[in-house]
């Protein structure tokens, strides 16, 4: 009997943005520029915002960048879609999912492979129990951005990062540029995603995972952590030209 060849390393994303929320590109044109970059895994994370975010939004009469409760169906549907068009296009993988994004209380997070809607209102804890009960993946995001010398705007993740140590699967450690050594140092378990916006930002931090190419998989060993690494994905192009 021949043995099967260990799984190779995945090229994965697992944090995007498109134009159904605050992103400038359309689902389509994202899957063919991650197919194009030789991507195996990528997650699409619109956000769904808190309510007095959204409340916000809607007294000053902008477009709430959210998927509210009502859409979440169709952005469900239209992400199957793609999936399909990007399995059968380039073998990549894509996983729904959303960055649950509650600005009011200072958290965002990752539900990756949901089935259903979540309330961002609820407490952290309950949020990460009800993606669990979707036999979904919770990471958290950016915890320990500095969008300043003194401003760290999202951080009640890592204020409580104790009491939220275990129940998520697990930390970004990289968000596009950015590093989060604390992250590291703790021994959580850790992930990269880009927080792709635009088209510049593919080439920033990503996760490496060595596993079969399925969602399952491709779950359990972000949920291990033992075959995870990290890559910065650079534009080879424009850094040529730069003496
Ligand atoms: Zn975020
Ligand atoms: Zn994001």
């Amino acid at each position: 009997m021949v043995n099967d060849p260990e799984p190779r390393w995945l090229l994965c994303d697992f944090h995007i943005h498109t134009d159904k929320s605050d992103g400038k590109m359309g689902l389509d044109e994202i899957i063919d520029l991650y197919g194009n970059n030789n991507f195996d895994v990528i997650s699409i994370t619109d956000h769904v915002y808190d309510r007095h975010t959204v409340k916000l939004w809607e007294d000053n009469g902008e477009r709430p960048c959210t998927i509210k409760k009502e859409q979440f169906e169709e952005y469900m549907h239209d992400i199957w879609t793609a999936a399909k068009k990007a399995w059968k296009e380039y073998r990549m993988l894509v996983i729904p999912g959303v960055e649950i994004t509650n600005n009011h209380d200072l958290f965002h997070l990752l539900a990756l492979d949901i089935k259903e809607y979540i309330d961002p209102n609820d407490s952290v804890l309950n949020i990460i129990d009800e993606i669990h009960a979707q036999s979904g993946i919770a990471v958290a995001c950016h915890p320990h951005r500095k969008d300043s010398e003194e401003e760290m705007p999202f951080m009640h993740l890592w204020d409580n990062h104790e009491k939220y140590a275990a129940a998520f699967d697990a930390w970004e450690v990289a968000n596009r540029d950015d590093l989060f050594n604390v992250v590291g140092l703790k021994k959580f378990n850790y992930l990269a995603g880009s927080d792709f916006h635009e088209e510049r930002h593919v080439y920033s931090w990503k996760s490496l995972i060595r596993s079969e190419k399925n969602t399952e998989a491709v779950k359990e060993a972000i949920s291990l952590n033992e075959n995870v690494s990290l890559y910065l994905l650079r534009n080879r192009k424009a850094s040529e030209t730069i003496s």
